[in-house]
């Protein structure tokens, strides 16, 4: 008999997760406890960007195999396999807020009527799962033998639903030989087509997918470095990260020099595993940690106050600048921690009148930062502007027209944040294109 599974949390990894499950051909519950968001997706909406995934979910919903709620009770009397990806936010100093996990753990393992079992795909601290074992205990009523699994998420937004159908390895943080064996039957079309499998202990399942964050934001933070001293010496930092990449043992991604990371895993995943290193007493080996966070606000830093330099600087900076960008990267229109925002409200509570674009995350963005103004185009965010700052590396910046945007701005600074612009069209047309640690002949 196939595995029913339910998906509990339905954010940006649990949305994409029950239609992952849906295609792969299981019957899927997807329970959330924001009314709106279960709404939205049981009509066959999906309340955010990511492309492919609202064709995917909607054929699912339509086609029967997956539906959307708000009730534990029934999630409970529904699956064998529960996903467990609800959110797991910043809290005090950075440690990572589990209060979601056990929320749904209260109001899900009370309710079970048959042995299942849980598998965590949130993003935690390491020992998490031994704590939530303990709590599965107290709530599981009599009879009722309930497993506990991580199976951590690697997804990337803007690629989610590839990265869910064909993910590039599979971690199982198990206990038992018969969690192993249902894992396996969930994931048993992507391991048939080659995801490799690791198996493993919880902790360890913990520790690979921070890690695996802690590593990414190392690699671009390490680049981030290079291109301050960049900047100061007249290298280039984007011939310097070819030149890194062509070594396969560094590899040329995630070298991409400029206002570095953000959005809703790196920045919150290395200061939560800083916080839970230093409760185990580990606080010095992941010291390091510590720098990777600064140099990354640096960047942030650095746009800002070149930008007010460019404004007359001291108390009273005055003017407008036209940002493109607000999500925290292309393809999505995810806002949190985004650096692009972040310098665009910075700028704006300097006193400066900023006007902001994005493809995808107006509304979004909007709503955490209602001070700005947000345009409509490019163009429109561009008028007037004394100064523009490309925030996002969305494509459709790259095929904006720096001729036709000269006669819409006032000013003629373009500060590229990102490292993505041809600088070639931009001076061609008059810009004074500025850019991060990287070299452009004017
Ligand atoms: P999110 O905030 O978008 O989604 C969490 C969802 O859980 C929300 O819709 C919320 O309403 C719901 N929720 C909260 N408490 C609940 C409860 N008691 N019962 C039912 N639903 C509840 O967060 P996200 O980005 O999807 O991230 C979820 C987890 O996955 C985090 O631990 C994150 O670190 C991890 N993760 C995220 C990504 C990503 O790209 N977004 C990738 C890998 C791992």
């Amino acid at each position: 008999m196939m595995l029913r599974i339910s998906v509990i949390g339905t954010g940006y990894l649990g949305a994409t997760h029950a239609a992952g499950m849906a295609e792969l051909g299981f019957e899927v519950l997807g329970v959330d406890n924001n009314p709106a968001k279960a709404a939205a997706l049981s009509a066959g909406q999906v309340p955010f960007h990511e492309p492919g995934l609202p064709e995917l979910l909607a054929g699912h919903v339509a086609g029967g195999r997956l539906r959307f709620g708000t009730s534990l009770v029934e999630a409970a009397e529904f699956a064998d396999v529960h996903f467990l990806c609800v959110g797991t936010p910043p809290g005090v100093n950075g440690a990572a807020d589990l209060s979601q996990l056990y929320s749904a753990l209260e109001g899900l393992v009370p309710h079970l009527t048959r042995n299942c079992l849980i598998v965590g795909k949130s993003t935690v601290p390491v020992g998490t799962a031994e704590a939530l074992t303990a709590r599965i205990a107290e709530l599981a009523p009599e009879g009722i033998s309930v497993d506990l699994a991580w199976n951590p998420e690697f997804l990337r937004e803007g690629h989610a639903v590839y990265d869910t159908l064909h993910p590039n390895r599979l971690v199982f943080g198990v206990t038992t030989p018969d969690a192993e064996w249902a894992l396996r039957q969930v994931y048993a079309t992507p391991i048939a087509a080659g995801s490799p499998v690791v198996i493993t202990n919880m902790p360890t399942a913990e520790l690979i997918k921070v890690s695996a964050n802690a590593f990414l934001a190392t690699k671009i933070s390490f680049i981030n470095a290079m291109a301050e001293l960049c900047d100061l010496t007249g290298a280039d930092v984007t011939l310097l990260a070819d030149a890194l990449g062509h070594d396969d043992r560094i590899g040329r991604k995630f070298l991409g020099a400029g206002l570095g990371y953000g959005g809703g895993c790196l920045p919150k995943d290395v200061r939560a595993l800083i916080a839970r290193a230093t409760e185990l007493g580990a606080g010095e080996s992941v010291e390091f940690l510590r720098d990777i966070d600064a140099i990354n606000l640096r960047r942030r830093e650095r746009v800002v106050e070149e930008t007010l330099a460019l404004l007359g600087g001291g108390h009273r900076p005055s003017g407008r600048v036209g940002v493109l960008g607000a999500a925290f990267k292309p393809l999505s229109d995810d806002v949190r921690d985004s650096p692009a925002l972040d310098v665009a409200r910075r700028l704006h509570a300097a006193g400066v009148d900023v006007t902001v674009f994005d493809p995808a995350a107006t509304v979004p963005a909007r709503a955490v930062a209602p001070q700005l103004v947000f345009a409509a185009t490019a163009a429109a965010a561009l008028h007037e502007a004394d100064v523009v700052l490309h925030l996002t590396e969305w494509r459709e910046f790259r095929e904006l027209d720096p001729a036709f945007l000269r006669t819409v701005a006032r000013g003629r600074v373009l500060i590229d944040a990102r490292n993505t612009l041809d600088p070639e069209p931009w001076l061609a047309a008059g810009w004074d294109f500025r850019a991060m640690g990287r070299l452009v002949e004017s």
